[in-house]
């Protein structure tokens, strides 16, 4: 396997650097905590900031194409031919600089990509741009009580009244709907179609008389969650995306980059090596925990694992740099790094005993706290953008032609 990019993606790889060294500072390094932000918290549509400075440099780095490639120029992306090595020079670059990349989060992940593929000219133009640079702030209205992996149950139905659509219902588990500008929802809109027909794809200002968001509090402590309840909301009748009752439709295509944004195997490796480096200063019984053989040992069955991941990563560049189709092996990723960044958090937590329980930033155990958060985050991880019974089955029933699930 050669793993060596050509001369051409060398010297791609020098003029990004290059636009970097000029246009990100030290000074701006030492006051951006951006890619911190890349994170758990990150990945789940949390902490975006609305930075001034950064907000210039991400336009300038799109000028050059070297964000949002697949956004067309004229919705605020980088237009660029699809490119699935430079794509990932740019992202290594941008992290080794800590540089603001692309902002990871619902809107511009997952919501503004979806635009581009089924929304309309007016949709784009409204939201695409203020999205990709962060000054429009989305959640993700899918799951309601009910309705989770069996999401085409959802009950909250909408109904034409005039120009406007009337909305009622609950959604929960709604990621930063507390800070959100804007949801995209789906909504019932055709009760008496079957299940998956009768859905339309909304997009809904939470600032409408008649929302209630009401946080819901995590084992972490923090209140990312929420339920959100509508009340005889009343959004314009252009609100929809695609055609009405095609929701469903439109909702594969978020899921598909939601799951791409969550299944990245570079956040695992920053996990593992925070494991490392916690592993070479924590002593039991006078010794470091590195050269403890059992610990030794949990260590290279991870790393093993670790390396497979990036492998198959690699196997997926290669497949997508040939412009080939990947297939359902673009599922694993989600399913195997959410469930690495398990066993790194587990095993950190073993290891810290009840100096894992201490808060991040405590100084009993100053920047350690950081795994009890991952080890918490985690479970949540596998299970946004769904269950990973769910991805299994997929995997299994449409991949491995395995025979089908009893759906009774
Ligand atoms: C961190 C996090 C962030 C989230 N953010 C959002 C958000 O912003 N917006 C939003 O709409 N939703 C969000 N969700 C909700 C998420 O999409 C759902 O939790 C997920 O789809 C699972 O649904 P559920 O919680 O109702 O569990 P259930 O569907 O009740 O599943 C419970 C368990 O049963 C298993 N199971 C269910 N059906 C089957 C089956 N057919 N075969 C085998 N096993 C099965 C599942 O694997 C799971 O282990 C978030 C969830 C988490 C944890």
């Amino acid at each position: 396997m050669n793993l060596s990019y050509s001369k051409e993606y060398e010297d791609f790889r020098h003029e990004v650097r290059s636009f970097l060294d000029e246009n990100w500072t030290d000074a701006d390094r030492a006051s951006a905590p951006e890619a911190d932000l890349q994170t758990v918290r990150g990945a789940m549509g949390g902490g975006i900031r609305k930075d001034q400075r950064a907000t210039e440099f991400r336009k300038k780095a799109i000028a050059r194409g070297y964000l949002y490639r697949r956004i067309p120029r004229r919705f605020g992306g980088g237009e660029q031919p699809p490119d699935a090595l430079k794509a990932t020079i740019l992202a290594e670059e941008f992290r080794r600089a800590k540089a603001p990349f692309e902002i990871m989060g619902q809107g511009a992940s997952m919501l503004a990509p979806t635009l581009v593929e089924k929304g309309s000219e007016e949709q784009c133009q409204k939201y695409v741009e203020s999205t990709l640079l962060g000054h429009t702030a989305w959640c993700q209205g899918y799951s309601e009580p009910g309705a989770g992996s069996d999401l085409a149950s959802l009950r909250t139905s909408a109904v034409l009244e005039g120009d406007h659509w009337v909305i009622n219902g609950q959604k929960i588990w709604t990621s930063n709907a507390q800070e959100a500008d804007m949801m995209f929802a789906l909504i019932r809109t055709e009760p008496d179609k079957p299940q998956h027909d009768g859905i339309s794809y909304f997009l809904i200002d939470m600032k409408t008389e008649g929302i209630d968001v009401r946080p819901l509090r995590q084992m972490t402590g923090e209140a990312d969650f929420n339920e959100v309840f509508f009340d005889n909301v009343r959004v314009p009748v252009d609100s929809i995306v695609g055609e009405r009752g095609e929701g469903w439709l439109v909702s594969r295509s978020t899921l598909k980059h939601e799951r791409a944004l969550i299944g990245n195997a570079s956040l695992a490796r920053r996990t593992f090596d925070g494991l490392i480096a916690m592993a070479q200063v924590i002593e039991v019984r006078g010794e470091k925990v590195i050269d403890d053989p059992v610990i030794r040992d949990r260590i290279s069955t991870i790393e093993a694992d670790l390396l497979a991941a990036e492998y198959n990563g690699y196997r997926l560049l290669t497949t997508r740099a040939k412009k080939a189709d990947a297939g359902l092996s673009g599922l694993v990723p989600k399913l195997h790094s959410t469930n690495l960044v398990y066993k790194v958090s587990k095993l950190a937590m073993d290891i810290l005993n009840d100096r894992g329980l201490c808060a991040p930033g405590e100084a009993i155990a100053p920047d350690m706290g950081g795994f009890s958060t991952a080890y918490m985050w985690y479970w949540g991880m596998a299970l946004g953008g769904g269950a990973p019974n769910i991805q299994r089955n997929i995997i299994g029933e449409r991949g491995l032609g395995l025979p089908r699930d009893d759906r009774n």
